[in-house]
């Protein structure tokens, strides 16, 4: 049991296959990375909370347009952008969480809001969108949300289903960022943010903000944020899947993170992975595709970013 903190980010699972990734692409990737681990650690080493931290990292990630969240969403099929994002708080397992919503700069900001200013866990609409204006967040207007490298995945991606040969890749379909931590005091918390799956239908919802799902976190077990196939994510309820092994088999956070991922995620055809924290302050980043961007700061110990 470590008493320093720990944290770790990522920025999606299906990451540019090793082929397509020139060192320039590469490059940015960690410093980005890097850029957002140090605003997470600026909050921990201050003897701030998990729940701060988790929201300020994935704010930064939101920020950053190399990711598939906030600034940088990827387009519905009807090239509208349609964000989804959760938090959850590991110490009384209190969330928040916004589906379908474009405007704030800042979708998880408009989770926490949900979670600290409501009676409710999920919003949807101009529902969730009075709650943001109510607590004073930033909007932004559409073009804010626009990145050329997003909009011609969507063209491509329509036009190989206009042509029937949509595949399935993951590099051009996935994204989504998310941190989950631990705090000196020992919480957790997890934090979860997404455009979702490029060319979606309109109104579709994946796993990110669906609690227990994409996002979970309770100070028995662990914090943990999904990334990939959402529809897969939402079947197996993942996030709340490794908890349970956890709490009620005592399975470790490897074996059970690593269970959900190699065994039931890929035997129902699903790809991503993900990033879990137990409350011991011991973590694990398991995927099933090519890579996954993530990156992880132990407190006297390791900092790191990865990609495959
Ligand atoms: N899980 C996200 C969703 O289904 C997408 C992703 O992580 O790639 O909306």
């Amino acid at each position: 049991m470590t008493t320093g903190y720990t944290l770790v980010i990522h920025g999606g699972a299906g990451v540019l296959p090793r082929d397509a990734m020139t060192p320039d692409a590469e490059a940015r990737y960690h410093d980005a990375l890097a850029r957002v681990l140090a605003v997470g650690e600026a909050v921990l080493a201050a003897d701030g909370s998990a729940l701060d931290a988790v929201e300020a990292t994935v704010c930064a990630l939101e920020d950053e347009p190399l990711f598939n969240a906030g600034r940088g969403a990827v387009f519905t099929r009807d090239g509208t952008h349609e964000m989804d994002a959760a938090i959850m708080d590991g110490r009384d397992r209190s969330a928040g969480a916004v589906a379908g919503i474009c405007g704030p700069r800042n979708p998880i900001r408009v989770a926490r809001a949900v979670m600290q200013h409501t009676d409710h866990v999920l919003m949807i609409g101009a529902g969730a969108h009075s709650v943001a204006s109510e607590a004073g967040l930033a909007f932004e207007e559409n073009t804010y949300f626009f990145t050329q490298a997003r909009w011609d995945s969507l063209q491509e991606t329509l036009d190989m289903e206009r042509a029937g040969t949509l595949d399935d890749d993951p590099s051009r379909r996935h994204g989504t960022v998310g941190a989950v931590a631990r705090d000196r005091k020992g919480a957790v918390a997890a934090a979860t943010s997404t455009g979702g799956m490029t060319a979606k239908r309109t109104g579709r919802v994946g796993d990110s903000p669906v609690i227990g799902a994409g996002t979970f976190a309770d100070n028995r077990s662990c914090a943990v944020s999904a990334t990939g196939d959402g529809e897969a994510f939402l079947r197996l309820a993942v996030a709340h899947e490794i908890d349970a092994r956890m709490r009620l088999a005592s399975a470790s956070l490897e074996k059970a993170a690593g269970g959900v991922v190699h065994d039931d995620l890929t035997a129902i055809g699903g790809s991503g992975g993900l990033i879990a924290v137990a409350a011991d302050g011991s973590f694990t980043t398991p995927f099933n595709c090519d890579g996954m961007y993530r990156g992880w700061s132990v407190e006297h110990g390791e900092r790191e970013t990865h990609i495959y």
